[in-house]
């Protein structure tokens, strides 16, 4: 199917339908520098600047720009991220320079993650500096750390295995971004085992597993996260034993990480769990309550957000599971803090708190039109009337907002439901409640009651 377009004009009408329902901060974070390179059979190629947009995009917008592009032209079914090589060049050359301290005003999402190592595939944000000792972790610290100072020859492997969110990956990407400072020359490359496997497979299909060998053999420091994928993989756990080897022979470095022991990965072979275990291993632990103060502490100090001692010591308390929990609590308070420009009280925040938790109940499209109707006192049927009534209005932008924002139906199906020819209607009417909400507390209560009624009392 071959397909006459104006790419540029494609990408256009695309970014400018996407733009008007993200973010500022996201729009620029994640869409600047991209760009359609070309088509074939409904594929778009779409250029983008690193493997971190590369992964965000593909993940979290992909079905998003698929639709804006679908809609701007029928025909395209699919989307390939590309990472343009030149753009990478750039990004870093101007890492230091005046485009990033710009960027850095506009409080972007995920800045940081933009300026990912892409050589070594290192996030910079994960130093020992910013990693929070206690009594949990210590021991994977210690050991991590004395291999930056003997590669190769302190520990090999170290093998470090924990939960989730408890600073696995943290901790492994500080021992490369260390290296990676101390020894310009060594070469050093991060990758999940999902990724290894995908590199093998993808190999195999083009033929180029020679290759694939050959890249991987000459690592000095090669770090794998999240081994357990390997498990029942066998035709992988057998190319990845080689490549052990050969690396272990030269004496360079091998890191790994797994959600447990290489004893209760299944389906793992024996010999290459031997390997793991011929080194060093050690495990992260869930942080006991001081280490999780501590930790909030410093996290708050590092984002320039003091938070009262007795609202810390009250997360730290609360929220018990792991780090990554630990980091969203406060983060969702300090961006509360933000929005109503005020210290919130230690009762709105055990009412944060609690509501993040709780996993969301599955509402359907009919049980929003019902709860708000039910809420603001009106019926169902007026809701969908053609009026600029004001206690219709608002009601009917509020279920608009909702369904986009809670269930994520899309523009053009809400404004389908409402009547709507045009759906841009709909996008307005959810930017209108997204602005309101930051300065009008009563509105904020109103839809907080909706979805008290949806989801349940907290
Ligand atoms: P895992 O890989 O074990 O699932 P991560 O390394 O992704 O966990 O950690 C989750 C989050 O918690 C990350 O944002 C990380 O920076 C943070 N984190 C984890 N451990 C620590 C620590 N000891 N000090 C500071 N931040 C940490
Ligand atoms: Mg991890």
């Amino acid at each position: 199917m071959a397909m006459i377009v104006d790419y540029k004009k494609l990408w256009k009408d695309a970014l400018t339908e996407i733009e008007l329902s993200v973010s500022r901060a996201n729009f620029v974070t994640w869409f600047k520098n991209t760009d359609i390179v070309g088509e074939e059979n409904g594929t778009i190629f779409l250029s983008v600047p690193n493997v971190f947009v590369q992964e965000w995009l593909s993940t979290k917008f992909h079905k998003f720009i698929l639709r804006a592009l679908h809609r701007n032209c029928p025909s395209i079914r699919n989307i390939e991220y590309l990472i343009n090589k030149k753009d990478v060049a750039e990004a870093v050359k101007k890492e230091k320079g005046v485009d990033v301290a710009k960027i850095k005003n506009e409080e972007q999402l995920g800045f940081n993650e933009l300026y990912v190592d892409t050589e070594a595939n290192l996030n910079p944000k994960y130093t020992f500096d910013s990693f929070i000792v206690g009594s949990f972790n210590e021991v994977a610290y210690a050991a991590a750390l004395a291999i930056t100072k003997n590669l190769g020859t302190a520990y090999n492997p170290l093998f470090i295995y924990g939960g989730v969110g408890l600073g696995k990956t943290h901790l492994l990407q500080s021992v490369g971004n260390k290296i990676r400072r101390e020894k310009p020359d060594a070469k050093v490359h991060y990758l999940t085992s999902e990724k290894f496997a995908n590199d093998f497979v993808t190999s195999m299909k083009n033929n180029t597993i020679h290759s694939f060998k050959e890249k991987y053999r000459k690592y000095n420091l090669l770090i794998i996260d999240d081994i357990q994928f390997f498990s029942d993989k066998l035709k992988i756990q057998e190319e990845f034993f080689h490549i052990f080897n050969s690396l272990y022979d030269k004496n360079n470095q091998i890191i790994f990480s797994s959600d447990r022991s290489p004893k209760h990965i299944v389906g793992l072979e024996e010999r290459l769990r031997s390997r793991f275990e011929g080194g060093m291993m050690v495990d992260i632990s869930k942080p006991e309550y001081e280490s999780r103060l501590a930790i909030l502490k410093a996290k708050s100090e590092e984002k320039g957000f003091l938070v009262d001692d007795e609202i810390l010591d009250y997360i730290a308390s609360s929220v018990q599971s792991n780090i990554r929990e630990l980091e969203g609590a406060l983060n969702s308070i300090i961006g509360q803090c933000k929005i109503r420009g005020r210290i919130l009280s230690l009762q709105e925040i055990k009412d944060l708190l609690k509501k993040n938790a709780q996993p969301e109940k599955k509402v359907t499209m009919s049980q929003v039109i019902r709860a708000v109707t039910d809420f603001y006192g009106i019926e169902e049927r007026s809701l969908f009337e053609k009026t600029r009534r004001k206690e219709i209005v608002k009601p009917r932008q509020v279920a608009m907002y909702i369904l986009r924002v809670d269930l994520g139906v899309s523009y053009p199906y809400i404004g389908e439901k409402f009547g709507q020819r045009d759906h841009t209607t709909v996008i307005h009417a959810h930017k209108k409640i997204e602005r309101t909400i930051e300065k009008d507390d009563v509105l904020n209560q109103e839809i907080e009651g909706i979805r008290e009624i949806l989801y349940g009392k907290k």
